[in-house]
């Protein structure tokens, strides 16, 4: 039998068979929102289990209850088997279509991408400016247009962010017909953005989840906590630099008090810091209700997003020294990687995850 996807059964399988045996048992049914949407149900079709795996936030509570879990010979494994099976929703939903492979591979094409991206952005910039210019001290205003031209860096950006957007939107549409999300109802979507705006469901009862092993503990939200808004305030730092150099004619660089810089500094230490700690515990973590097979997909994420913050605070720091025309090269072909590869990696994990507990919102009685 083929499922949606075209694939052959193996995973969805065993997620159907899991929640089958999940809603006989019910004894994890106030873990997480996975067990009262799998209480509505009687019987699983695939859009149903799409829908309750990304709506796992793999805290790995309910490995360490299970009574069923290995050594059993029912082997109940939520966490792992979740995990695969978003792995492969991600590559149902991907736009355009045959781009979802990449996810099957994901941390060897994140390596490549980025080091295309870092040598085309090095060598053009080499090639097409004097070396005088390049190692130049440039301060006021158009600093970064001396080395890197302004036509060239509207380009690259527009290309790359107005790709990745139009990617992940059309992958969302997907995902959420495929999920059987329905009518978008404002209520759930405010109720949802409220739930993954404070990261709440990994707080699990107030003690935390099970990052590293059967102990509780806060750190992964934390770190979440500071991934997700560092991106976010990163994001708004460059919305606001665009609207006033594009718009109000106010060319980079700003002084310390603009509001780019300070949105770009506190959002920029928060991805260091969170991406770092999320790295370490994937490291410390216990292995068994982890899809090790999927690591390079996330470690890829944390790596491009931890470099391209950290090469951002470094152009900062030395905005007015002659390191800044290679720290520009260098800052944006990491920019250039993590917009090409965004709808092809981790980062759709909280697209869908959101558009899942809209729908958990929707349908709660
Ligand atoms: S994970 Fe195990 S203990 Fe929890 S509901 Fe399922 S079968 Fe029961
Ligand atoms: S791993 Fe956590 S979030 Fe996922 S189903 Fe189990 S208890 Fe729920």
């Amino acid at each position: 039998m083929l499922e949606i996807s075209g694939r052959l059964p193996g995973t969805i399988d065993e997620a159907r068979r899991s929640m089958e045996i999940c809603n006989a048992c019910r004894y994890c049914e106030g873990f997480c929102p996975v067990f009262p949407a799998m209480e509505l149900r009687r019987a699983f079709s695939d859009s149903d289990l799409t829908y309750l795996a990304n709506l796992c936030h793999n805290c790995k509570g309910c490995y360490h209850a299970c009574q069923y879990a290995p050594p059993h010979e029912w082997g109940i494994n939520l966490p792992r088997t979740f995990a695969e099976l978003r792995a492969e929703t991600y590559e149902d939903h991907a736009w355009p279509a045959g781009f979802g492979r990449v996810f099957r591979r994901n941390g060897f094409w994140v390596s490549m991408v980025t080091a295309l991206s870092l040598g085309l952005v090095m060598v053009l910039t080499m090639a097409l400016q004097e070396e005088a210019t390049l190692y130049g001290n440039h301060r006021g205003p158009g600093a970064f247009y001396a080395v890197i031209p302004y036509g060239v860096m509207v380009t690259l950006g527009g290309l790359t962010f107005g790709w990745a957007a139009v990617a992940m939107a059309l992958g969302a549409w997907s995902f959420w017909r495929a999920a059987g999300g329905g009518p978008v109802r404002w209520a759930a979507l405010k109720a949802a953005l409220a739930d993954a705006g404070r990261t709440r469901h990994l707080g699990g009862g107030g003690d935390g989840c099970n990052d590293v092993d059967e102990g509780f503990t806060p750190a992964r939200r934390h770190l979440h906590l500071a991934t997700m808004w560092g991106f976010l305030l990163c994001f708004a730092a460059t919305s606001a630099a665009t609207v006033m150099d594009h718009i109000l004619g106010w060319q980079a660089p700003y002084s310390w008090y603009s509001l780019p810089v300070m949105l770009g500094t506190i959002g920029g230490i928060g991805l260091v810091a969170g991406t770092a700690g999320l790295f370490a515990i994937k490291f410390k973590t216990d292995r068994a209700p982890e899809a090790t097979h999927h690591w390079g997909m996330d470690l890829g994420l944390l790596g491009l997003l931890h470099f391209t913050a950290l090469t951002g605070l470094a152009l900062l720091f030395f905005r007015h020294t002659s390191a800044m025309g290679m720290l520009l090269a260098i800052h944006l072909g990491f920019v250039l990687a993590l917009f090409v590869t965004l709808p092809y990696g981790k980062m759709v994990h909280g697209l869908y995850r959101l558009l899942a507990l809209m729908r958990h919102h929707n349908e709660q009685p």
